[in-house]
């Protein structure tokens, strides 16, 4: 009989675990409650970009081999790394979205400010390389879009390139009515507007007078809300100019189609999701985890399995519980371990120039990543823990909190 397997939360890390196990033929059921970190990040790869002393990593996974435990890239190894990252490219790739990158090298992206930060992998909507082919930069607003200022990204990005590029900025009209539809508008507005005709046609007319010799068009994530390369496939030649959007902006267009592709990918795989699914408490014996349980509409529901992946995130995705001086995972009754000081959480100012303690705190485990104490004992011997919910490293700092997912979440499945 196939292994019956029960994932808990539909983060990244969840959905991508769901993929892995039912490729390894394993009965899967994915419980999801509420959103991920996915629909307000970007939907970018970041595997490793800053070292301990803040300085720019060329090689991600060359230096994730110098990591030491208990960063769970240590735990997963540097080998497990490189297969989750293929497997990821090989995902995307089979499902017509594929991503760009590799494990060896980090891309500079471009931010919602008009600078650039490291990451791994890219969708194809931010190929960096265009960047150095471009003569001329032209970077595209929206009226009405919260939160994306062309000047200031027209300003940075001229102050990065000096001489070397033209950088200017063009904002677009809206083809929308006023009352209801005159609101704030978001990167996903657009984004639905463009799939349509006459949003296309709108943009793409108020585009043509600054397209130029060698145009590298920067604009917000607004390149349609479902993964594919539809828009930007047609826009490219239609104005015989290259398009780049930046990493992020929320809520998050480039993250809602990442997980609207592994979502599509697990179900096409076989995973049965069930959704507002909030798993409240477990049934434990002897280490071992028999069934977890779910609470919805006034009903209790047991799901039975032989191994259990948790990929409820951190303290944001609710996975984690943070009271004064403590800390607890509220499924399998897990402490974390903090310093019972609540000062002692974090320095005092945010941007030290160094890892934030807080944002360490998580679940420790072994190099199965099944949760361990203080002293080193197994708490669970058929429950692995992935994604944000991982003690060990702060992903802010390093930008490594997409890649920690997928790690983890395809060394599990591997190790069910
Ligand atoms: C603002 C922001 C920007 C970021 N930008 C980037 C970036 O550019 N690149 C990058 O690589 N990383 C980025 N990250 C980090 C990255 O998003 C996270 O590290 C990653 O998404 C964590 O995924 P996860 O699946 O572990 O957790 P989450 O995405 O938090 O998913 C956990 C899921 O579990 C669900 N859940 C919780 N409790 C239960 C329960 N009891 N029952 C059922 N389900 C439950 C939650 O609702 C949620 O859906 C960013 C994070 C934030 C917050």
């Amino acid at each position: 009989m196939d292994k019956k397997v029960v994932i808990i939360g539909g983060g990244i890390a969840g959905l991508f675990a769901s993929c892995i196990c039912a490729t390894k033929g394993y009965e899967t059921t994915l419980l999801s409650y509420g959103t991920g970190a996915l629909t307000v990040a970007g939907g970018i790869i970041d595997l490793y970009g800053y070292d301990a002393n803040g300085n720019l990593v060329l090689d991600p996974l060359a230096h994730i081999k110098t990591l030491k435990e208990p960063h769970p890239y240590a735990k997963i190894g540097v080998k497990n790394v490189e297969l989750a990252v293929k497997a990821f490219l090989a995902l995307t790739h089979n499902a017509n979205y594929e991503y760009l990158g590799d494990a060896h090298s980090n891309q500079l992206v471009p931010t919602a400010i008009g600078t650039f930060k490291p990451s791994c992998l890219t969708p194809k909507t931010i190929d960096t390389s265009l960047f150095n082919q471009a003569k001329h930069i032209c970077v595209v607003g929206f009226e009405l879009l919260k939160d994306f200022f062309p000047n200031l990204v027209c300003e940075n990005l001229q102050k990065i390139f000096g001489d070397t590029k033209e950088v200017s900025s063009v904002t677009i009209g809206l083809p929308l009515k006023s009352g209801v539809e005159y609101r704030d508008v978001s990167a996903l507005d657009i984004a639905r507007l463009l799939e349509t005709n006459l949003g296309y046609l709108n943009f793409k007319e108020q585009l043509k007078p600054h397209v130029k010799e060698d145009t590298l068009f920067v604009l917000p994530p607004v390149l349609g809300e479902e993964p594919n390369y539809d828009l930007i496939d047609v826009l490219s030649i239609e104005l015989s100019s290259n398009f780049v959007e930046v990493s992020a902006i929320p809520p998050s267009v480039t993250g809602l189609r990442l997980e609207n592709l592994l979502i599509h990918e697990a179900t096409r795989l076989g995973v049965d999701i069930v959704e507002k699914a909030k798993v409240v408490e477990s049934d434990v014996q002897r280490r071992h985890c028999n069934e977890v349980y779910t609470y919805y509409a006034g009903r209790k529901k047991a799901y039975r399995a032989d191994e259990f992946i948790l990929a409820t995130g951190g303290v944001f995705g609710g996975g984690l519980i943070s009271k004064l001086g403590r800390m607890y995972e509220p499924i399998f009754n897990i402490e974390i371990n903090v310093p019972q000081n609540q000062q002692d959480w974090s320095y005092p100012y945010l941007f030290t120039g160094k890892p934030q303690p807080f944002a360490t705190y998580g679940i420790e485990v072994d190099k199965s990543l099944r949760p361990i104490d203080y002293r080193k004992n197994l708490l669970l011997d058929n429950v692995r823990i992935i994604g944000r919910g991982l003690a060990g490293y702060d992903f802010c700092f390093e930008k490594s909190g997409n890649g920690v997912a997928i790690a983890s979440a395809f060394h599990a499945a591997m190790q069910v």
